[in-house]
């Protein structure tokens, strides 16, 4: 097993050329990492939830890059050439949507809105359009329009998924690469680090606002979210 490299949350190893193990640590960052904390527990339940949810999708038809969970930590997946791009999609306003628009959160929209951002610590992930990102090379037009595509799938199948679990999908970031029999497929991690989920019922944030904004037992609230979505 190789060491690839350590993110803020997970440590990736490339094992047998073609596949990578994805270690979830106990990190949480938020605010460009200028905010972090050690919390006990975490990587395992953001593995838990993640692989569950990457086993909904392929069991919908989704490509994505999850083969199987391993450990408690640990997922097993197919190594992907990943794009510098990090697709959003929102049901409810909430986050950098209502900062920057000037909107107040909680509003349903209409109908789903997918942005895309550049994958650039440096430059703190700006909001690009697909004209961007063509001119920037970090995919072909083709390649983008099936990522929207395939955001769209998701949000409809993970937003009635949450639903029928007492959950709302308020919004969430995606990220893709090109898996080693070049489809494009969803890689990283789907958690509660990276949607915002509410209670349908109470409005409660079970998802990393709770960190963001100090709004409560991080753990708390993931381990809602893993009791619900496993059908409790
Ligand atoms: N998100 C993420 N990683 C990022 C940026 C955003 O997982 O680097 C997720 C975030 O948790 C939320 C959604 O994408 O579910 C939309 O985030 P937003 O653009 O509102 O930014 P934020 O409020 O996180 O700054």
């Amino acid at each position: 097993m190789k060491f690839l490299y350590e993110g803020k949350a997970k440590i990736v190893y490339e094992v047998e050329g073609d596949k990578c193990l994805i270690h979830f640590k106990d990190t949480a960052t938020a605010f460009d990492a200028t905010k972090r904390a050690n919390i006990e527990g975490k990587g395992v339940l953001n593995n838990t939830i993640s692989s569950l949810l990457f086993q909904l999708l392929e069991e919908k038809g989704i490509r994505t890059h999850f083969i199987k969970k391993v450990s408690d930590r640990e997922m097993l997946v197919w190594r992907a050439r990943k794009y510098d791009l990090e697709v959003v999609v929102r049901n409810i306003t909430a986050g950098s949507l209502c900062k920057r628009l000037g909107l107040k959160e909680g509003e349903k929209l209409k109908k789903p809105l997918v942005e895309l951002f550049y994958k650039r610590d440096d430059l703190h992930d700006p909001l690009i359009c697909t004209e961007h990102a063509l001119f920037l090379g970090l995919a072909e037009r083709r390649e983008i329009r099936e990522m929207l595509r395939m955001a769209l799938e998701v949000n409809k199948l993970l937003k009635g998924f949450f639903r029928d679990h007492g959950l709302l999908l308020v919004d969430f970031k995606l990220e893709f690469g090109k898996l080693p029999d070049r489809t494009i497929g969803v890689i990283d991690e789907i958690s509660p680090d990276t949607c915002r989920l509410w209670d349908a019922k109470t409005g409660e944030k079970l998802d990393k606002d709770r960190f963001r904004f100090d709004l409560g037992d991080l753990l708390e609230g993931y381990r809602k979210v893993l009791e619900r979505v496993q059908g409790g």
